[in-house]
Order: C-alpha cells, then sequence, then structure tokens
C-alpha cells in the first residue's frame, strides 16, 4: 500500500567512530535503488537511479512499534530523468494546475485578494473484518483478498439488519485503538458504523488538503490492516470479498476553495445568485462530460470490476446527480435565465419534544457515481482498495480543463461590455448545451438509464477494466494532460501499462489459486464424501437396507463438471500469445473470469451436498457473522 525505506542517520566521522547525523541535505533528496518498482516501460531495465524528495506539505509523522519509533517522512519519488514514478508528483501538479484555472477565473469576476486554491478530499473507506483464524483457512482470502469460493449462507443482509446496527464489542474495541493510533499520527478519524453487509464497517475521517487527505488515506489502510491483527482479524479492503453481499467502495468526496473565496462549490442559501459557485459547478458537470472516460478508467481495477455496475454500486456509466434544486437552477440557466428557487423549508415534525430544523434543499441519491452532496462532490464510484491520488488527479485536472474553457469565454463575453451576471448566464447556457446531458438525478441501476445513458445521451459505459483502462491512451485524455502540465505522454502512457499489467496479473493469480484449491482441497473433500456414503451403502445393502440418496449422483455430476472447468481453466492459462496489452486484458475479462466463476458455479453446489466436517474451506455463515 504505501512504500518506504528506512535509513539509519550513521555516517563514520574521520576518525573511524559511529557518528549520528540528520542533515537538511538528507531531508530534500533521498537515492534509494528504483529499479524494481513497475514502471510501465518508463525506464529501461537497467536505469535505476530513483529520487525521493521531502514535501514539506505533508506532515512528517512518528511511527512507534514495540521496538521503537520512525520518523516518516512524506516524499515524492522520481527518476534520473525527473518523470514521476509515484502518485504524489502528479496530485501537486494537478492540484496548480487547479489554482492556476481558478484563478483566471475569479479574477475575471472581480476578486483581488485570491489565496491559493487547494482541493479538499474527505474519503469515506468501507472495509470487511473477518476473524483471523477461519481466515487463515482460506488461501483466497488471504493471497487474492476475496472469496473465489462460497455458497450463500441461509441468512445474508436480507434483513438489512446489520447497516447502522450496534456495533459489535470485539469490532468496537479494535476501532478505539485504531482511531487512537490514528489520533497520535494526525489523522482526524471522525465517523465509523456498521455498513450494510455482515462484517462490513465504515470510517471516515474529517476532510483535508487532497495531499494531505491522500498520504493519511494510505497511512489509514496501512494501519486499518495492522490493528486488526492485533485484534485477531483479518481486515479485507478488497471491493467484493464475498458475493452475494454488497461489497466495499471508497467515496471520494472532493471540493476546491481557498483562505479568501471559501468553499467555491458551496453554493449557499441562493444558489442562483452565487456566480462563482455556478461557474464552478457548471466546471465540473463539463468535465465529468468530456473526461467521463477518464474518471471510469482512474477507477479500474480487476477488483473493483466485481463491484461498478452490480446492484449495490454505482454503474460504470459517469454521470453528475445535482439534486432538485441545482439541477432546476442550471436547466433555466440553459434556457438563458436565472430565478431563485424553493429552499428546502423547515422539517416539522409536529412534536413538541423535537426542534424543527431546516431541511436540505434536494434528496440524496445513492445510486449516481458522481453526486454533489450539499457544498462538495462525492465520487462514490471509487475502490475501497485504492489510492485516491488517482482519482483526486483526474477530477482536479478535468477541472483545471473546464475553468481554462470557462475563463476564455467568460473574458470573450466581458470584453464585449456584458454585465458580469450576463455573461455568466452565457457561459453557461453554451456549457450545458454542450455538456448537460450528463445531468441524472434517476435510478443509476435501472436497464431503462442504461440504454437511455448510451443509446440517447451518447455517454461511455465502459463494464470492465478491459474496456476502461485503453482510455488512459485516448488522445483528448493525452491532450488533457500535457496541457494541463500534469503528466507528460510517457508518464500516462507508463501508467496504462502499470495498470495494465496488474490486472491482467491478478486475474492470473485467482486463476491459479481457483485451480489450485479446486483440485487439491475441494475436489478431495468431494471424493472422501463419496468414499464414506459408498461404505454406508454397501454396509447397508448387507443388512437388507437402502440408502436413499439422490445427492450421490448429482454430486458426482457436479464433482466432474468442476474439474473439467478446471481444466478449461488451466488450457486458457497456457495462452500467451497476444499481439497487444488491450488484446491480454480482453482475454483475461472475456475468458479467464467467466471460467473463475464456472468452475465455482459447481464448487458452491458441492458445498451445500458435501457433509460440513469434511468441507475444507470455511463458509460464509462461519466467516461473516461470528463476532
Ligand atoms: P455520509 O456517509 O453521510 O456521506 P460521512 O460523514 O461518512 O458522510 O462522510 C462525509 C465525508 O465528506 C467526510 O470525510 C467529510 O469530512 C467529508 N467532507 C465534508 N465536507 C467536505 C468538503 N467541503 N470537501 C471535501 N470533503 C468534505
Ligand atoms: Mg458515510
Amino acid at each position: 500500500i504505501m512504500a518506504e525505506k528506512h535509513d539509519g542517520f550513521i555516517i563514520t566521522n574521520p576518525e573511524g567512530a559511529a557518528i549520528t547525523e540528520f542533515t537538511g541535505s538528507l531531508l530534500i533528496k533521498g537515492e534509494p535503488d528504483g529499479s524494481s518498482f513497475p514502471n510501465g516501460s518508463l525506464r529501461m531495465t537497467n536505469a535505476a537511479r530513483g529520487y525521493t524528495a521531502w514535501d514539506p506539505t505533508s506532515p512528517a509523522y512518528i511511527m512507534h512499534t514495540a521496538n521503537g519509533a520512525t520518523l516518516m517522512i512524506p516524499s515524492v519519488f522520481l527518476s534520473w530523468t525527473g518523470e514521476a514514478l509515484d502518485k504524489k508528483i502528479p496530485l501537486l501538479r494537478s492540484n496548480a494546475a487547479m489554482d492556476k484555472a481558478a484563478r483566471k477565473v475569479l479574477t475575471l469576476m472581480g476578486e483581488d485578494k485570491i489565496a491559493t486554491l487547494n482541493a479538499s478530499c474527505g474519503a469515506e473507506q468501507e472495509y470487511f473484518l473477518i476473524d483471523e483464524h477461519f481466515a487463515n483457512l482460506r488461501p483466497d482470502l488471504l493471497l487474492a483478498g476475496r472469496s473465489l469460493f462460497g455458497a450463500p449462507p441461509a441468512k445474508g443482509q436480507q434483513f438489512d439488519d446489520h447497516y447502522f446496527g450496534a456495533i459489535p464489542a470485539r469490532v468496537q474495541v479494535f476501532m478505539q485503538a485504531y482511531e487512537d493510533k490514528l489520533y497520535r499520527l494526525g489523522i482526524p478519524a471522525k465517523t465509523h458504523h456498521n455498513e450494510v453487509a455482515p462484517g462490513q464497517f465504515e470510517i471516515a475521517p474529517y476532510f483535508e488538503s487532497s495531499n494531505v487527505a491522500a498520504d493519511h488515506q494510505q497511512l489509514m489502510m496501512t494501519l486499518m490492516k495492522s490493528t486488526a491483527k492485533e485484534h485477531g482479524f483479518l481486515c479485507l479492503l478488497h471491493e467484493k470479498p464475498f458475493a452475494g453481499v454488497n461489497g466495499s467502495g471508497k467515496h471520494v468526496n472532493w471540493s476546491v476553495g481557498n483562505a479568501t473565496q471559501g468553499n467555491l462549490l458551496d453554493p449557499g442559501s441562493t444558489p442562483h445568485d452565487n456566480l462563482n459557485f455556478l461557474l464552478f459547478c457548471g466546471a465540473v458537470i463539463r468535465g465529468v462530460h468530456k473526461h467521463g472516460g477518464l474518471l471510469r478508467a482512474v477507477i479500474a481495477s480487476a477488483s473493483n470490476d466485481h463491484r461498478l455496475g452490480a446492484n449495490e454500486a454505482p454503474p460504470a456509466i459517469l454521470s453528475v446527480y445535482l439534486g432538485d434544486q441545482l439541477e432546476s437552477v442550471f436547466n433555466d440557466i440553459k434556457a438563458g435565465k436565472l430565478l431563485e428557487k424553493a429552499k428546502g423549508g423547515l422539517m416539522d415534525l409536529g412534536l413538541s419534544q423535537i426542534l424543527k430544523f431546516e431541511r436540505d434543499p434536494g434528496d440524496r441519491n445513492r445510486t449516481s457515481p458522481f453526486a454533489f452532496t450539499g457544498n462538495r462532490f462525492e465520487f462514490r464510484a471509487v475502490g475501497s482498495s485504492q489510492s485516491v491520488s488517482g482519482p483526486l488527479v483526474a477530477m482536479n485536472t478535468m477541472l483545471a480543463d473546464s475553468l481554462d474553457w470557462i475563463a476564455e469565454k467568460l473574458e470573450a463575453a466581458l470584453a464585449n461590455g456584458t454585465d458580469k451576471t450576463a455573461a455568466v448566464i452565457i457561459v453557461l447556457k453554451e456549457l450545458m448545451e454542450l455538456h448537460g446531458n450528463v445531468i441524472f438525478g434517476g435510478d443509476g441501476y435501472s436497464e431503462a438509464w442504461h440504454k437511455e445513458a448510451v443509446e440517447v445521451r451518447g455517454l461511455k459505459n465502459l463494464p470492465t477494466s478491459a474496456d476502461a483502462l485503453p482510455e488512459f491512451k485516448d488522445p483528448a485524455v493525452v491532450d488533457l494532460f500535457i496541457k494541463t502540465g500534469v503528466l507528460s505522454k510517457d508518464e500516462l502512457l507508463s501508467r496504462f501499462e502499470v495498470y495494465a499489467e496488474q490486472y491482467i496479473l491478478s486475474l492470473e493469480v485467482e486463476a491459479k489459486l481457483v485451480i489450485d484449491m479446486a483440485t487439491t482441497q475441494i475436489y478431495p473433500a468431494v471424493t472422501q464424501h463419496l468414499t464414506h456414503l459408498a461404505d454406508v451403502s454397501q454396509t447397508l445393502s448387507g443388512l437388507s437396507l437402502t440408502l436413499e440418496n439422490t445427492d450421490l449422483a448429482e454430486a458426482v455430476t457436479q464433482a466432474n463438471a468442476m474439474m473439467s472447468a478446471v481444466n478449461e481453466l488451466k488450457a486458457a492459462l497456457e495462452e500467451h500469445d497476444f499481439d497487444s496489452t488491450e488484446a491480454h486484458m480482453g482475454f483475461s475479462a472475456k475468458t479467464l473470469c467467466p471460467l473463475l466463476v464456472k468452475v465455482r458455479e459447481h464448487a458452491d453446489k458441492l458445498e451445500t451436498m458435501v457433509a460440513d466436517d469434511l468441507w475444507p474451506l470455511p463458509k460464509y455463515q462461519e466467516m461473516l457473522f461470528i463476532k
């Protein structure tokens, strides 16, 4: 999850004795060997030099272990040629590009004092906790982070009785220990609760500037795993550890603002006369419409593929949810006007004990992948195991590009002597005509939306990573990153190569695990079960009794079918001849994935037939419900 190199501050002095020294130069530049990181052909195999350089905008911290303490210094990581090998450099560059473009717009709007603009991020992290003692018996959970086998339990999440339920005592003890560690590191953990699936939980920190939030998020994931271990749990950050119950996401809440203008995505109570807000919100709408493919690509991974588009998670189509009030403001703008809107009004339960409170102007939409939630956008399709940096880079960069576009149009409109409000309407009207069809407030899970999005609105539906990752090579995306100075073409293409390779390798590991577990664990258990039944039948027939067991024949059929699917999978893994990375990814998505499912289908049926004490793997009901 994170990369670290530990250095002892020991240098020999001229007398040959060791002295401990800590010089500023060690902070400014470090030079570890960087040869074995995935670099997606950015460097030749023989080019090894990597530099780390201190990022003073992210707080250094002290990591304590039982034996001592280490000063940790957040750093960027780059090659000798100056190319970014990390996620921090692009994130810092994307913030700078956004700041530059936002200034142009704010200056045109007559603002004279403009402090540095920063993107903010508050990431809600979902995760599963499984009793370690069961997890240790599941090679799939340990190596792939998800269960590759497992029949659905009689009780899953159908009663909705886990969501926001009372937190199990053992989990609460873990959470408190974990949050105590977070506070010591200056990470502002704020909320935690049970999530939808049994065994699933969520934690969210208070939002911070995106660079600090991204570093803190990495630390949160790392510490979550290690603290869980101390409490006898395996913490699973995988997007879909268990079939049939909800998977885990990471909702990336994102806004931009500064010390002088405040949060530019905060509409206030009268959005129609908050022109800065309307421009920034319009810029986001344009960004998602123009770069929906990129937003889909930055959340693509083998593990997130199981979640996106399933019936619990946002679809793999990028649209924007604004809420009733704002949607109506932008529709007015499209018609060339700006009108005051009804507020949410007072919520009055008519109970004397309960105070009246102000209702939000719009409801939430949980099916939208990109939703406005009052004073920020929430990118809900991000995977639970991902770094938030990729999504933040994409959002900041698309915003920079849109703000540049807006600045250009606004400047032209204002040059004609048009007043500010009228100029904003002219620019946003054009923006809405070009990009307004990305706004969608309905049910994102429905069949009808999938059809409408693609056929009527021309939005992209990219169901798998194999479909989504090539978006990094799209000329419009290459152009976007070069123009904004966030990534060079080589840096961008190297990212495509790295993510594609990760995707292919993850599926290969899963395929090998499926073959191994089916052959060496499940099949032997089935044959043992059958042998036992056959013995019983024989004994009984000696007593002139017969055993009614229709499952016997069925178990044989399923076992044979499972092993023949295993053989198909083995043959598929032998395939190595691909013209391109894209072809290889396509093969993984279209051939390997369905074969994994095929083996599993038979194995899961066998799980319901074989004697429980012979079944070699802890079952869903054991793993998900024992606290
Ligand atoms: P919910 O689950 O109801 O959406 P949570 O409280 O779990 O809300 O998480 C909301 C997240 O959004 C928190 O991390 C919060 O700090 C963050 N957040 C709130 N305001 C902003 C903002 N202006 N910009 C970025 N993130 C924000
Ligand atoms: Mg939440």
